[in-house]
């Protein structure tokens, strides 16, 4: 069974070459595991996909009363204007009162409020329909009002989401279909029912797939944008999203946050005598050991040239010092002359070294990765000693 998923997953990350990695896949099914650096990201993009929304409906829902006016009798048409100016300034409100943060929740109440604007028209629109006899081309477009879950559906294809989100958005559309259906069972046209039903189903999964296409690509260009390219580990700019975000979080819950500065040893002298090659080799060699043994939730990124920094989420002085010393007997990797690579590396925690904003606590630990250098290289310091 085992290797008959295996096969599965691999046979579908080849049918996407060059966009996402077999263990990225795993991504597109749920959010749980998503990079922060992601997450945050398509939370942007979701509120500003709901705010071009909510702009287009704001505009074009009040213009329908024009045809309203024209096909329905009094007081109808009027009533429904009046609903639709209601849905108007829902939509306004929703573009004006709604900023992308990079929240996740707040994304997902951005589509929810979306999906409720139409949803709550549609219900009184069809109600209010219910109570009259019309024919002709007035029951023509009193008919499209009842497409209004169609477009619903269909709409969720805008949204980079997983296939978990897709169904928990689509679901409450779904459900309602099916119980509006089954309270009218006795007068119900049960062969048009179902039939249309089974088309929002079916729309419903072919949003799916867009919207998980759209997330895949997604993925596949946050991860090249958030990375350096030589060493693959993360770029400068995401270190420090990433460390301001910790930050934040970390002061908030008065959690404990550590942070290495690590500067490579005489690294000059390998490009020197063997080439800036041998030292582009050097770099991808300790990158690949370091986030080899790094513990889940740490991350490392590249500072500059031949300086790291680890970021250490949940960490305090004491695990910090530890994790590095590990680090540091696990090694660096080998100089080309394999004489082993060292590096000097200061530590810095938010809580023990009171720092008040992320900078700080990047300057204290380079501070103290000079003070390392000083001492002779080849050690790591903290707040107290060299340990
Ligand atoms: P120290 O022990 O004092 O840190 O000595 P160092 O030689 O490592 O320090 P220094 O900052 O003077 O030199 C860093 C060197 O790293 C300079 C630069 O040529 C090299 N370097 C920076 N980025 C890269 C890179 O991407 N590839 C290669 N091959 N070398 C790089
Ligand atoms: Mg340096
Ligand atoms: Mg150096």
């Amino acid at each position: 069974m085992y290797r008959i998923t295996e096969a599965f997953w691999s046979r579908l990350a080849g049918l996407m070459p060059g966009e996402l990695k077999q263990n990225e896949l795993i991504w597109l099914a749920s959010p749980h595991q998503h990079l922060s650096l992601l997450t945050r990201r398509r939370a942007t993009m979701i509120v500003n996909r709901v705010r071009l929304f909510a702009f287009l409906f704001a505009v074009l829902t009040p213009l329908w009363s024009v045809i309203d006016l024209a096909v329905f009798p009094f007081p109808l048409w009027l009533n429904l204007a009046l609903m639709r100016l209601l849905a108007s300034a829902a939509f306004a409100s929703l573009l004006l009162y709604y900023r992308p943060n990079g929240n996740l929740f707040d994304a997902y109440r951005a589509m929810a409020l979306l999906f409720a604007i139409p949803t709550a028209f549609y219900v009184a629109s069809y109600t209010l329909l219910g109570y009259y006899q019309l024919s002709g081309i007035s029951a023509a477009i009193g008919a499209g009002y009842a497409f209004l879950p169609f477009v619903l559906l269909a709409g969720l294809a805008i949204f980079p989401l997983t296939l978990l989100e897709n169904l928990v958005l689509a679901s409450p559309i779904l459900i309602a279909q099916g119980i509006a259906g089954s309270l009218r069972w006795i007068s119900l046209d049960w062969p048009s029912f179902a039939g249309a039903f089974w088309l929002l189903v079916l729309i419903t999964g072919v949003s799916t797939l867009a919207g998980m296409s759209q997330l895949a690509f997604m993925i596949a260009l946050v991860g090249q944008a958030i990375r350096d390219p030589m060493t693959g580990v993360f770029s400068r700019s995401s270190g420090e999203e990433v460390l301001e975000l910790q930050f934040t979080i970390a002061s908030r819950s008065n959690a404990k946050l550590s942070l290495a500065f690590i500067d490579l040893d005489h690294f000059k002298a390998i490009n020197d005598r063997f080439g800036h090659e041998a030292g582009d080799k050097a770099l991808i060699g300790m990158t690949a050991i370091v986030s080899k043994n790094l513990r889940r939730g740490d991350m490392l990124a590249r500072w500059g040239g031949e300086e790291f920094l680890l970021i250490m989420p949940n960490t305090d002085l004491i695990q910090a010092e530890a994790a590095l010393l590990r680090l540091r007997s696990i090694g660096f990797g080998l100089r080309p002359d394999n004489a082993p690579l060292t590096a000097s590396i200061g530590i810095a925690e938010r809580s023990a070294d009171q720092a008040t904003e992320w900078k700080n606590l990047i300057e204290l630990a380079d501070q103290r990765m000079y003070l390392a250098k000083q001492g002779g290289r080849d050690r790591v310091l903290s707040r107290h000693a060299q340990v």
